[in-house]
């Protein structure tokens, strides 16, 4: 990084992320309704290709301890038949250690606009380390291992923290049996709403059909799944939790619901910097799966708050105060025009669409962010605060707050999110099936 503690961000590419967490128990269930329709007037996209785009190139980086790139896996889904095909994977990751500060690392992994791929956190002293995060992956966390002993040789992992329950946060935690695993208690209590490897390996076979299925195989019928014993938290906290890492303070801090029920970010105050998980994606649209947005950007405001100057996202490059004020800003603006679409019944899918339109013009600040298509959970987000349903009815779930999560209790709701998620990516590429 750079001597400010500010880092790279020229280099930035926009990151991807996972969480799949959304179709749970969906996956291979084939969707719960038929497409929304978008009608006419599909709106040209101006500002970006939808297809992969060279990351791994853009990834070098200065500053890093322990580099490398690597294949992704292409596995299940592409040995199921040629009515499979699994569109292309990143054919490179970028993953790199990236030193913070004495004892402090963030490990990247830089693929585009491609879900799966998360950032991790390293704090080593006194011969221990924790942890933020493992992966999505056995193969994706061994590197990550292999990242601590480079980074900290002969330090053991005696705590990892996961900052949520997506898959792509914790699946890995096997690797490292020592470990006490830490986590709030409201993301401990939101478990069952997070999606399992056993459905990620089904959908891979038996992908639902139509956009849904083209989705979730192009971002994740590239993984393999295989041999994943999940390891829940043995430990949680609410609010807060002080723990040492040698002799360096580290503070948990929960900050959801936001992304998911009960996100964690991770201050290490001598170092200024916060491990933010998914509250903080960095050059994509924010995934949604919770919220509600208003206390999304309140979270924001709360990492802000602690004074440091360098946040690790969970899905991304580095960044800086700005970039996550940037953020913040963007919540409240789309929390805002949701709101006025579903005050005047607009249905959310042509919310969604609208808002597609405008955060993807050229004239928009974010239209260079990634993955748009992920408005369609923040749209959903919105309208289930404000109590009007998934649906744009009046009859639906009561109002979220900021004290009780907004996360769909019933999974053809959530598969319904989803589904307008996968929809809109398709009609914003102008590919889509009407
Ligand atoms: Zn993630």
């Amino acid at each position: 990084m750079a001597d400010d503690g500010r880092m790279d961000s020229s280099a930035a590419p926009p990151p991807h992320s996972p969480d799949a967490s959304g179709t749970t128990g969906s996956a291979g269930d084939g969707p719960s309704r038929t497409a929304p329709s978008y009608g006419p007037g599909r709106p040209p996209r101006t500002g970006r290709p939808s297809t992969t785009h060279p990351t791994a190139e853009r990834s070098a980086e200065r500053t890093a301890e322990h580099s490398g790139k690597y294949t992704t896996e292409r596995t299940a889904a592409s040995r199921a038949g040629a009515a499979l095909t699994v569109p292309p994977a990143p054919a490179e990751v970028a993953c790199r250690t990236h030193r913070l500060a004495t004892g402090v690392w963030a490990h990247l992994q830089l693929a585009g606009d491609f879900w799966g791929f998360s950032n991790a956190g390293i704090v080593a002293d006194g011969g221990e380390a924790l942890l933020v995060d493992t992966y999505f992956t056995l193969a994706q966390t061994r590197r990550l291992r292999a990242a601590v002993e480079s980074a900290a040789p002969g330090a053991q992992v005696r705590t990892v923290v996961n900052t949520h329950l997506n898959g792509d946060h914790c699946f890995g935690n096997q690797l490292f049996p020592g470990a006490e695993c830490v986590t709030s208690a409201a993301n401990l209590r939101a478990a069952a709403h997070e999606l399992a490897p056993a459905p990620f390996r089904a959908l891979q076979q038996q992908p639902p059909p139509g956009a849904l299925g083209r989705y979730l195989l192009r971002h994740f019928g590239h993984f393999d799944f295989s041999g994943i014993e999940q390891v829940p938290p043995s430990r949680t906290f609410d609010g807060s939790l002080p723990l040492r890492v040698g002799a360096v303070h580290v503070e948990l801090m929960e900050v959801g619901p936001a992304h998911t029920a009960g996100d964690v970010a991770v201050h290490v105050p001598e170092a200024g910097v916060v491990f933010c998980g998914d509250v903080f994606f960095h050059g994509t649209h924010p995934v949604v799966w919770a919220g509600p947005l208003r206390n999304w950007a309140s979270a924001c405001d709360r990492l802000l708050d602690t004074g440091a100057r360098t946040f690790i996202p969970g899905h991304g490059p580095p960044a800086d105060r700005a970039d996550l004020a940037a953020v913040r800003d963007y919540l409240w603006y789309v929390h805002e025009r949701a709101a006025e679409r579903a005050a005047a019944g607009t249905p959310p899918e042509a919310a969604a669409r609208e808002l597609y339109t405008e955060l993807t013009g050229p004239q928009s600040p974010y239209v260079d962010w990634e993955l748009p298509e992920r408005i369609g959970t923040a749209v959903a987000a919105v309208y289930r605060d404000l109590g009007t349903g998934a649906q744009g009815s009046a009859d639906g779930p009561g109002p979220g707050t900021a004290e009780t999560s907004g996360v769909p209790e019933a999974p053809g709701e959530l598969l319904d999110v989803v589904t307008m998620m996968a929809d809109l990516a398709e009609w914003g590429a102008g590919s889509g099936e009407r």
